[in-house]
Parts: C-alpha cells; structure tokens; sequence
C-alpha cells in the first residue's frame, strides 16, 4: 500500500510514529470523485482536488478558479522519494479509474480521501472482480486502510471477528472507526449503465 505522507523510515522506527488524529479526517471535504456515461459508450472517471478546503484560499483573476495547496502532498520530512524537490509535483492519491473486462469497459470507480482513495479503489474493484458483490454491496462494504503507520483504519461496521483475525496475526487497529472516502461509480451491465452512489457523505445518481 502506498504512503504518501511519510518518509521511507526502518520499521522499527515507524513504530514510535502515530498518525496524527486529524490527518485523515482533515482530507474531508475538498476533493470530489464524478464518472459519467454516453449513449455511445463513452465513460468518463475524474477525480479533481485542490487539496484543502479553497485550497490556497487565492482566486486566479478573471479566471474563476483557485489555487490548490497541494504542496501538503509532499512529505514534510526530507530523505524520502516523496520529498520537496524544484520543479516535481508531490504523490497524488486520486485514482479515477476505468475497468476493461473483454476489451470493453465494464465498471469506472473513484473516490476522495486523500492517501485512502488507493486503497478504497481498490477494495471496490476486489469486491467485484473476486467476491462476486453487487456494485451497491461492493460500496457499502466496510472498507480497511493501512500504511506505514502501525494503526490500521477500519470503518464501522467491520465484523469484529474480522478485526480479532488481524490482530492475532499482529495488526494494532485504531481505537474508533471512521468512514473512509466516498466512492461513485459507474457499471456496464447488459447494455445498460447503473450508477452507484456511496452513502458515507454526499452523493447522487442522475439518469438523463
Ligand atoms: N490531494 C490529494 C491527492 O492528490 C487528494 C486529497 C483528498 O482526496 O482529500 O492525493
């Protein structure tokens, strides 16, 4: 799994080093995933962000539109392959993506939640693909992530069996969950297109 705000430290050393609170409650808000579809079969997954809310907070002139603050991407920490560096963009997260099943598409899937969007992406796609979900079930079910961070984020509603399971074999989990991203998605099915929403924050279906 991807680390995008963390230095590439020794394991023993990652220990020590827990996840702020706030870090990935503050990805809330600031990035929206859409995907949308044409009668010709032309399928569109975009994610856009400006990173924090009104990103820099600077209006271009005559422009309507903001500049981003997305120098938070890089790791503050210097050494690491995701260091501050003239004239390099930071990691990104965001994920839009598009799934080909026999050459044609078949599902597009994104979400917002900064380092998270990977693996939400992810789990929807392996939600599908290998445990044969409804696109609506492969959404809502309860979604893990980890990183370098020894904590692993776990969303409400993970069987605590699941989570008993982990541990045993080593994993610490957070004290409480949180909800993580907000998937939309888009799949191809029997010629016809079905929207999915997520239900974790705002979201909406629209069939013209
Ligand atoms: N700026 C982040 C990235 O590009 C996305 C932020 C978010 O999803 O909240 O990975």
């Amino acid at each position: 799994m991807v680390a995008q705000n963390e230095s590439n430290t020794a394991p023993s050393e990652r220990t020590n080093q827990k996840r702020a609170a706030s870090s990935l409650q503050s990805d809330l808000g600031q990035t929206t995933h859409f995907t949308t579809a044409d009668s010709e079969g032309n399928l569109v997954s975009w994610t856009s962000t400006i990173e924090q809310f009104f990103g820099t907070g600077i209006m271009v002139p005559d422009h309507g539109f903001m500049l981003n603050n997305e120098l938070t991407d890089f790791d503050a920490k210097p050494g690491g392959p995701n260091e501050v560096e003239p004239t390099k963009r930071p990691l990104s997260s965001t994920s839009p993506t598009i799934v080909f099943k026999d050459g044609a598409p078949f599902m597009t899937v994104g979400s917002p939640g900064g380092k998270t969007i990977i693996t939400t992406v992810a789990q929807i796609i392996l939600n599908v693909a290998e445990f044969g979900m409804s696109p609506a079930e492969a959404i809502a079910e309860p979604r893990l992530y980890d990183d370098v961070d020894p904590e692993v984020i776990w969303e409400p509603g993970l069987p605590s069996e699941a989570r008993q399971q982990l541990q045993a074999l080593g994993h610490e989990f957070a004290d409480e969950p949180m909800p993580l991203g907000n998937a939309q998605a888009i799949f191809a099915q029997d010629g016809a297109y079905l929207g999915v929403a997520d239900g974790r924050r705002d979201g909406s279906v629209v069939g013209l």
